[in-house]
């Protein structure tokens, strides 16, 4: 089905900051949006977001840069063939001609991307996680078994997603002991409203932070995992057998001229911050941590990998930014064994699919990712289905920016009959 119009909106994301949506109109007149989300705590070597700069949302409207793209950008993929995914988003790399989506921005070319896919899906009459999945097979030749993502929630927030004096930005439980998606999310639901229980009895205050975990003012990330255990436990859960605890440290934003720098004025090297890393998941079981160190230290992973990568998923977030390229560099040092996605780190589909493969190819567990500020779109749930990706992101299970991810992954899992592996993801 050809492409007969696209034209774009300035909305707002789950922080009330704009972004863009864009929407493809096929010659049938139906049509297809696709919603994109903005990050907080992002990599350098990111696909770069474009924005007004002018004196609207403070510079952060997008309004200029939609006309712009309406101008001469957009008019280009008119009676282009929508099913034509590969060839679609070449011609974004293209016409953007730069390596990070600076001169359209990668917040145009992801809606345009998406948008394509949703079109393409609804044209060809398929659930959309289904017309994901067959791409793999048009685009590697690779049948990618489908199956329902083990969650990671972020339930309680701190770093650049909070204004408590948590240096760490995210602690997340993932239900690992159970034998469906629906038994692992109800777990990971109920040790969330146990929380707030937790936190009310302690005093501490129960607002949530931009992931829609709370936000108590505490400082220790001991006393952060010590309080969720003490939730696991109180709503009759089993620590280790049915729940585990991982991190994203989000290191990037505390490194400072060679050093971790924490709010107690502590400074660490990265052997030091390796140390407590493991000490911690002495006292604690944690399965996961994503970037346990800045996005530049690379001698720090290669060691973080030899002394944890056995027994701990170590995901690399700011330090491989989707992009394949730095990724392929990553897997020959041997740095990490996981890699987190997130479709606006790069800018296109089909160069996200593209990561997920390599992904596949060497043994890397994949994590699909939301972003801090996001949209009620649920893309990221029928990619981590169709993508067979294990593992999704996508915050606490509260306020609809991120219960659209989960809502829509309980009612594929009630579709279909895919497996669901539970803490076998992690290896
Ligand atoms: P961001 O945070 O979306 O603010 O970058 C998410 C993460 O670091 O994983
Ligand atoms: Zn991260």
């Amino acid at each position: 089905m050809k492409i007969k119009k696209v034209d774009a909106y300035e909305i707002l994301d789950s922080r009330g900051t704009p972004t863009v949506a864009a929407r493809v109109i096929l010659e049938n007149d139906m049509e297809e949006f696709g919603l994109v989300p903005s990050g907080a705590s992002t990599g350098s070597k990111e696909a770069v977001e474009k924005r007004d700069e002018g004196d609207s949302f403070d510079g952060k409207g997008v309004q200029g840069v939609i006309k712009d793209a309406e101008k001469s950008f957009f008019p280009e993929f008119i009676g282009m063939d929508v099913e034509n995914q590969i060839e679609i988003d070449s011609k974004i790399i293209e016409l953007d001609g730069t390596t990070n989506k600076a001169k359209v921005g990668a917040n145009i070319t992801l809606a345009l991307s998406l948008a394509v896919c949703k079109a393409a899906a609804a044209a060809e009459k398929k659930k959309l996680y289904l017309y994901i999945n067959s791409l793999f097979k048009n685009f590697f030749g690779t049948n990618v078994q489908m199956k329902m993502p083990l969650p990671m929630m972020n339930i309680l927030n701190g770093g650049a997603h909070a204004n408590n004096g948590l240096d760490f930005q995210e602690f997340m439980i993932q239900p690992v002991g159970f034998s469906s998606f629906k038994k692992g999310l109800t777990c990971g639901v109920e040790v969330f409203n146990s929380l707030k229980k937790t936190l009310n009895k302690k005093k501490f205050s129960t607002a949530v932070g931009d992931e829609g975990g709370f936000a108590p003012e505490i400082s220790s990330s001991e006393e952060a995992l010590s309080l969720i255990s003490e939730a696991i436990l109180s709503s009759g859960y089993k620590v280790e057998d049915e729940v585990t605890f991982a991190l994203d440290c989000a290191s990037t934003e505390i490194f400072d001229d060679g050093s971790y720098i924490f709010s107690d004025n502590k400074k660490l090297s990265s052997e030091e911050l390796i140390n407590y890393l493991k000490q911690l998941s002495k006292s604690h079981p944690i399965t996961s941590i994503e970037d346990a160190l800045d996005e530049n230290d690379w001698l720090g992973w290669s060691h973080l990998t030899k002394e944890m990568g056995k027994e701990t998923q170590l995901v690399g977030d700011d330090l491989f930014v989707t992009n394949k390229d730095i990724f392929q560099e990553g897997i020959q040092q041997n740095i990490a064994n996981s890699i987190l996605i997130k479709i606006n780190q790069i800018g296109t589909l089909t160069e996200t699919l593209e990561t997920i493969n390599l992904a596949k190819k060497n043994n890397y567990t994949t994590v699909i990712s939301h972003r801090s500020g996001e949209t009620e779109d649920s893309f990221i749930a029928d990619l981590a289905v169709g993508s067979g990706a294990g593992q999704i992101k996508t915050g606490a299970p509260s306020r609809s920016d991120r219960t659209s991810k989960y809502n829509r992954l309980l009612m594929i899992d009630a579709w279909e009959n895919f497996e669901f592996l539970g803490r076998n993801e992690l290896n």
